[in-house]
């Protein structure tokens, strides 16, 4: 082989020649290798027809080299560039070059520029990606110098590269230096050190070159020669969303709260009057009265314990709006809780003479976890509704294990009635918040339709499902499904004995810290039917200031009320006072059913709570679970106490009837009068009821008297009379019982004597 042609092999160059007739007759080893053709597939008319794009292209070529040769055309001396067709049908690109060669032959050289091509064509293209794209692409040097810019970082922000290269971007785009600093090196440490810190590198706020604020997201990866790609997109349109976004779910959730915070404070407000209404029919209803009279009574009772429950249950629904609902997980008796809803119903189904039966299957677990009042409540409602659209036949309330598996129970209840049915387009709806089936059925049934709408989003909170299947004029069935935790074995409670309130005696003394004047007058009178003395305190202030004068059995405390509310007086009373003060157990009133505000109350120190309004029976037995614990003498206290207040001679004292009437000289006459008739009548029975030894009816006088004594500061009636009660109570020491009487009878004189001065004083 010539050298020349080794050289040529050697560089890799293909070099074809053509004669006069355009047929090729020399081609190179590289050609060969390059194209993939054996050596005879390239010659002559091969070479056209084969390593062009197609034969005609070729055979054009070939006219070209023939007019060339011919002096019909001019030879091109520019390289070109042209595709080489290969055998395995891909191509290759190839600078061309021709020329003529020395025989008058045809030559052309060709280099295979494959690979390079192949590089600027991807260079083109990511060219026109980053021309494209919207995001900006920057690439900067190890120690964080911008070193490319693509032309989107213009025109997001503003700044040509020039204006932004090197350290220029932390100085321009930064908000201040520091925060250019701190992000460099936060960025720069997670690019090589993979560190991470504080700062969030992944989303910045930066400004452009009109001064504006710009959020970019940012992605980053390593590059090459040590450098860093920062990939960022302006993501300040879905910022301001966002921003708009949450602006309008705080807006959104601020009205639920407003309207929620109304429909507390509403059912706070009307709570307390009908706490009233409520209260003073019960003690009505205690008192002798005639049929007609009874029968009014037990409506205005109805009517307002329906409306206490409507109120109920708007604020529930209005918590479990706006999930505020709060559900316990405590282990309790199925069977037990079950059975005490069915009792609870049965009064109602006798009452219609509707048989109402409860069949629990065997599978079912009797110890579960879940939230039993819950659950309850859901109960009472749909077997209530179940008797309330029956008018004859049966309920029938049944439980079934449907599923089972190692930590739960998933339990079917199902009330079944022989009611009135429900119509088959309305069936969907009654779950529905103030739907009812017909139109008619509030002026019939009654109810408001918020019941089944509880009980829906009630069951949903515990993960529960109910349907309701029902054929017109023959009754309905309503299936809740529940899974019920599996629980242990729970203590059983001692079922409460319905206590008749009615001829009941506590003899507590209490103090009563209430702001509002119907309630302080209905619990009193209420309290004071049941033999107990009742202090009166319009404040936590007042309430605190009375515990330090007197020794209580029971402090009653509201919770909101002015000057001082209950939680900061019970922490003084718990905390401040001595240590005998702070054993006094306090019981919360309160008209809201929140677990926030018990929690509070109980953190306060208070021992014990009471919704408002208070059922007579509620009432009494949390007073006797807290008056029945042992105290101190307080006999003691209180006879030293009211010696100490003694000042002057005087028999009477009115500065606290002064202030509690805001000296208003009617309401004194008034209570004055009232008093005067109140000591009448006591000295009357003291005359005729010691004769008859009728301890029961002096204990009685003597402890309704007593708290007006302390109202009217008759401090040296006070021993007598602490005494007096003492002794008819215990009925002991009754030996002692003339001297005390007659003592007392000569202080009441007094009394009278300077309560008439008084009362012409007031009077004028
Ligand atoms: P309310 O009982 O106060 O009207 P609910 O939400 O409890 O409200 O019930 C909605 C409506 O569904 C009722 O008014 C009644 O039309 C229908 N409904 C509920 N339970 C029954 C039932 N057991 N039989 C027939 N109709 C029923």
């Amino acid at each position: 082989m010539k050298t020349s042609e080794l050289l040529l092999n050697h560089a890799n160059l293909i070099v074809v020649s053509a004669n006069k007739n355009g047929h090729i007759k020399y081609v190179s080893a590289a050609a060969k290798k390059i194209s993939g053709y054996k050596t005879e597939n390239l010659k002559d008319d091969l070479w056209w027809e084969n390593t062009y794009s197609s034969k005609k292209e070729g055979l054009n070529f070939k006219k070209n080299v023939i007019q060339v040769l011919t002096n019909k055309a001019s030879i091109n001396q520019k390289p070109y560039e042209r595709k080489l067709h290969c055998k395995d049908g891909n191509y290759k690109w190839i600078e061309w070059r021709d020329s003529l060669g020395v025989n008058n032959n045809y030559v052309s050289v060709g280099v295979d520029i494959s690979d390079w091509k192949r590089k600027e064509e991807s260079r083109i293209q990511s060219d026109a990606i980053l021309k494209n794209i919207p995001s900006m692409v920057l690439v900067s040097s190890k120690k964080g110098e911008v070193i490319f810019a693509s032309p989107s970082a213009e025109k997001i922000l503003g700044f040509t590269f020039e204006e932004i290269k090197g350290e220029n971007w932390w100085k321009k785009t930064f908000l201040s230096k520091n925060k250019a600093e701190d992000t460099k090196e936060a960025i720069l440490n997670h690019v090589f050190n993979n560190e991470k810190t504080y700062i969030d590198i992944f989303k910045q706020k930066i400004k452009t070159k009109n001064g504006i604020d710009t959020w970019i997201e940012w992605q980053y990866s390593k590059g090459a020669n040590n450098s860093f790609i920062s990939i960022g997109t302006d993501i300040t349109n879905r910022i301001i969303t966002d921003i708009e976004l949450k602006k309008a779910k705080e807006a959104a959730e601020e009205s639920v709260q407003v309207k929620n915070d109304f429909l507390a404070n509403m059912s706070h407000e009307i709570r307390t009057p009908l706490n009233a209404v409520i209260g003073f029919t019960d003690l009505l209803l205690e008192t002798k009265l005639t049929q007609e009279q009874r029968e009014h009574l037990e409506t205005m009772q109805n009517s307002g314990e329906i409306l206490l429950t409507l109120i109920n249950n708007v604020l529930d629904l209005s918590k479990l709006e706006s999930n505020k609902f709060e559900i316990e997980n405590i282990p309790f008796n199925l069977n037990r809780t079950l059975n005490e809803v069915v009792k609870l119903m049965k009064v109602k189904a006798e009452e219609k003479e509707i048989f109402l039966n409860l069949n629990i299957s065997p599978n079912v677990p009797e110890e579960v976890v879940s939230d039993s009042n819950r659950i309850s409540q859901i109960l009472l409602n749909l077997i209530g509704n179940a008797i309330k659209f029956t008018d004859k036949g049966s309920v029938i309330v049944t439980l079934n294990k449907i599923e089972e598996n190692e930590k739960a129970s998933i339990i079917s209840f199902e009330i079944k009635d022989t009611g009135i049915g429900i119509v088959s387009n309305k069936i969907n709806s009654v779950f529905g918040a103030f739907t009812q089936a017909k139109s008619d059925t509030s002026r019939i049934y009654g109810g408001t339709g918020l019941g089944l709408a509880i009980v829906k989003k009630l069951i949903t909170l515990l993960n529960g499902q109910i349907k309701v299947e029902s054929v017109f004029g023959k009754g309905s069935t309503f299936t809740m499904i529940l899974p019920l935790q599996k629980g242990s074995k729970t203590e059983t409670k001692e079922v409460e004995r319905e206590i008749d309130t009615k001829n009941q005696t506590l003899g507590y003394s209490i103090l009563l810290v209430e702001d509002n004047k119907t309630n302080q007058l209905l619990a009193k009178t209420r309290l004071e039917r049941w033999g107990c003395t009742v202090d009166i305190a319009n404040n936590g202030f007042e309430g605190v200031k009375k515990t330090q004068q007197q020794l209580y059995d029971i402090i009653m405390m509201d919770i909101q009320m002015p000057v001082m509310d209950g939680y900061e007086a019970t922490k003084i009373i718990k905390n401040d006072i001595s240590a005998e003060v702070s054993k006094t157990p306090i019981i919360a009133m309160t008209a809201f059913t929140s677990k926030t505000e018990i929690n509070r109350a109980l953190d306060a120190g208070m021992d014990d709570y009471i919704f408002k309004p208070f059922k007579p029976d509620e009432l009494f037995k949390i007073l006797k679970k807290h008056g029945d614990k042992p105290k101190i003498d307080k006999e003691l206290i209180n006879t030293e106490t009211a010696m100490e207040v003694v000042k002057n001679n005087k028999y009477i004292n009115l500065d606290f009837l002064k202030k509690e009437t805001l000296n208003e000289s009617t309401v004194m006459v008034l209570l004055v009068e009232l008093f005067f008739k109140d000591l009448k009548e006591y000295l009357q029975i003291l005359e005729v009821k010691v004769k008859e030894k009728d301890w029961e009816s002096l204990y009685k006088a003597t402890h309704k008297i007593k708290p007006s004594i302390s109202m009217f500061g008759i401090a040296k009636l006070e021993p007598v009379i602490y005494t007096l009660e003492k002794i008819f109570k215990e009925e002991s020491n009754l030996e002692d019982i003339d001297s005390l009487v007659r003592k007392c009878k000569t202080i009441i004189v007094n009394v009278k004597r300077e309560l008439k001065v008084e009362l012409k004083s007031l009077k004028e």
